[in-house]
């Protein structure tokens, strides 16, 4: 089995109430990798330029993720985003983008990223996702992600997209933007309608939500004891919970979908204590799995119901 995942590749720059970075690898592609490659071996599809180097690159092999379908382009920039969060952490102001060599990005997967059984489609243009979609015929499960740009600029292809996919992870402005519906369920089982058999919609600080067309499962964020900096935590729950599934062979039964909500919540938890990759990179399977744990432990309760008067 392999995961191969399109998408961005960045230089950050952030602000938050606890500091910031000037420049620190991120982007995309990169935090769903670094997640994922706990589960199964990931190839990352994407764009970078000169000023991408050995440090960058040792990160992801770090991790043993498959760089080779890296499109380093000569004489560009890698793409740059900045955004400053705000004092609640829950939303953050975008600064700058720098699309540089992502501006004329044009995916191109080597058989063995084709060959992938499971896709993530980050954050990019809607109609590159359709393409590339259409190009993964051995996918069992595909899932994308997409943000307020999109929906607002190009909607109709978003849908088509969508339409194309097995799961879609939004967070719940997004499926508000999308469908006009403010209550989570309602709003993903508006864009299921369009195709997928599951959505995940990621409520932030407060957790996430799968929904799928007969039942729905909340997952609250693991409570940690501190938040650096919340950059790439959507994308490390994706790594999380895309990467689940693939090692599950890419069945998404609901009980591995539940099983993956847990894995994603557990990993995006350690991304926000530390800023960008800083958490993620140095992370191991059994901090993972001691997470999950607990999150086992803080979620069930088995005792017996009270009687009730009236
Ligand atoms: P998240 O915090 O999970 O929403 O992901 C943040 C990551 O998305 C950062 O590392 C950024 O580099 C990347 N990003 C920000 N804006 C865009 C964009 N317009 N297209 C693609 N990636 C982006």
């Amino acid at each position: 089995m392999s995961v191969t995942v399109v998408g961005s590749i960045a230089f950050d720059a952030v602000q938050t109430p606890h500091g910031g970075r000037e420049r620190m690898l991120g982007g995309a592609a990169v935090h769903f990798s670094l997640a994922a490659s706990f589960f199964d071996d990931v190839r990352v599809v994407g764009p970078v330029g000169d000023d991408f180097g050995d440090a960058e690159y040792a990160v992801l092999h770090g991790r043993g993720v498959d760089t080779d379908d890296i499109e380093h382009v000569a004489g560009g920039k890698t793409f740059f985003w900045s955004g400053v969060y705000h004092e609640n952490m829950n939303s953050r102001d975008t600064l700058e983008t720098d699309l540089n060599v992502f501006e004329t990005f044009d995916p191109k997967l080597s058989r063995e990223s084709l060959d992938a059984e499971v896709v993530f489609l980050a954050n990019i243009l809607p109609a590159l996702q359709l393409n590339v979609r259409k190009q993964c015929n051995r996918a069992k499960f595909v899932a994308l992600d997409s943000m307020d740009l999109w929906i607002n600029i190009a909607r109709e292809a978003l849908v088509a997209a969508i339409s194309a996919v097995d799961c879609v992870i939004l967070n719940d402005s997004e499926v508000a933007l999308l469908t006009g519906e403010r209550e989570v369920v309602a709003g993903a089982r508006k864009i299921m309608q369009h195709g997928p058999q599951a959505m995940v919609v990621k409520l932030g600080k407060y957790g996430a939500a799968l929904v799928t067309p007969e039942d729905s499962f909340w997952v609250p964020a693991f409570p940690v004891d501190f938040v650096a900096d919340p950059t790439g935590a959507g994308d490390s729950f994706a790594g999380g919970f895309v990467g689940c599934v693939a090692a599950h062979g890419g069945e998404a039964g609901i009980d591995v979908l539940k099983l993956a909500m847990a894995y994603g919540t557990a990993i995006a938890s350690y991304n926000v204590e530390e800023f960008g990759t800083e958490r993620v990179a140095r992370l191991t399977g059994p901090e993972i799995v001691e997470r999950v744990k607990e999150l086992r432990r803080i979620t069930a309760f088995d005792t017996p119901d009270v009687t009730l008067k009236g």
